[in-house]
């Protein structure tokens, strides 16, 4: 910090030391206050003592510390942009992408096969106007049983195998309480599906695990009959698997339908000729499905004279045992690699 003045007021030799010892933006404004402050500033209190000369020293000294304070600005406003250049060049370092660098590794990962077949089958029943609702897995006796037409002490709450956590708190055992929980808060038309995690006291084996999962559906409007059931099922089962796959409906119980029904499918590996997998019948049980009964809609407040509906349960695992082909369902939540990498 070489300077050449003819004479150098005696502050310029320390402000340079100063300057040279500050190491970042904060103390380069500290050191301005300290020399120009307006009140306090070291250059500003010798210009005030100007005054008090005599008439003849004034100038000289005037000038001298005028050339002082205009070369102490000029030396703060370079160095000022000297520490911003620096941290720019700082922040651009930081910020900056080394292309010589080997790149990340990235773990594969896949869709879960039930998750999959899930979606693909929300999608199909959504295209075709369903809207997906869900609900509490942990459910009230009420909801589960009791405004499905399953009183205390009905024989299908054995069929249930209900796990219990206190007694009147279930593990749901089937999505249809989601039924009940939208058509007391919604009125008709109503055309929804319910998919979700469904559990019962089973004993593990090929075919049965506690946890697993349903497509509930569900359609209310005026004018409903099994017809539309069936046409609708149809549809959804050309889609999802074939379109030469065809269904039928055959007569059964469910305390929640009058009448109720199974709905079979064509068999899609032997197309209805007969194998294994159908016992040679050619068809393939599916799910569970009927017409809701009047006085389920009449507890809701509904009128059973105007409104019909229908409504089904299906597994979603079954769907993606059958797609898949695969023979037992605990490989789909034992979570091994080699397992599921196959899909
Ligand atoms: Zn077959």
């Amino acid at each position: 910090m070489k300077t050449a003045p003819d004479r150098v007021h005696p502050l310029w030799d320390e402000f340079c030391r100063h300057l040279n010892s500050v190491s970042s933006l904060v103390e380069l404004s500290d050191l301005k206050d300290k020399y120009l402050g307006r009140k306090r500033g070291l250059i500003s209190l010798e210009l005030r003592k100007l005054g008090a000369l005599s008439p003849q020293e004034r100038p000289a000294a005037g000038h001298e510390l005028n050339e002082l304070k205009k070369r102490v600005e000029k030396l703060l406003s370079q160095r000022t942009g000297e520490f911003k250049e620096k941290e720019r060049l700082r922040k651009l370092e930081m910020e900056g992408i080394d292309v010589t660098l080997p790149g990340y590794a990235f773990a594969p990962s896949a869709i879960h096969p039930l998750r999959r077949v899930w979606k693909e089958m929300e999608e199909i029943f959504v295209r075709m106007g369903f809207a997906v609702v869900s609900g509490p897995e942990v459910e009230s006796d009420y909801y589960n049983f009791e405004a499905l037409n399953i009183p205390k002490g009905h024989p299908a709450r054995d069929d249930q195998d209900t796990l219990y956590l206190s007694e009147n708190l279930v593990l749901r055992t089937h999505t249809s309480p989601v039924q009940i929980r939208t058509m007391e808060n919604q009125k008709p038309p109503i055309r929804i599906i319910v998919p979700g995690r469904v559990y019962r006291r089973d004993a593990v084996d090929a075919t049965h695990t506690p946890m697993f999962h349903q497509i509930e559906g569900l359609l209310v409007d005026e004018g409903i009959s099994l017809a539309d059931l069936k046409g609708t099922l149809e549809v959804f089962f050309k889609v999802l698997f074939s379109p030469d796959t065809r269904v039928r409906l055959r007569p059964s119980y469910f305390p929640f339908v009058e009448p109720g029904a199974e709905l079979d499918i064509s068999c899609i590996f032997c197309a209805g000729g007969g194998c294994r997998v159908c016992k040679k019948s050619g068809w393939i049980e599916i799910l569970g499905a009927g017409m809701v009964h009047p006085r389920i809609l009449e507890r809701v407040g509904y009128d059973p004279e105007k409104y019909t509906g229908f409504a089904w349960g299906m597994g979603i695992d079954r769907i993606a045992l059958l797609k898949y082909q695969v023979n037992d369902l605990r490989l789909f939540f034992e979570n091994d690699v080699r397992f599921l990498r196959q899909f």
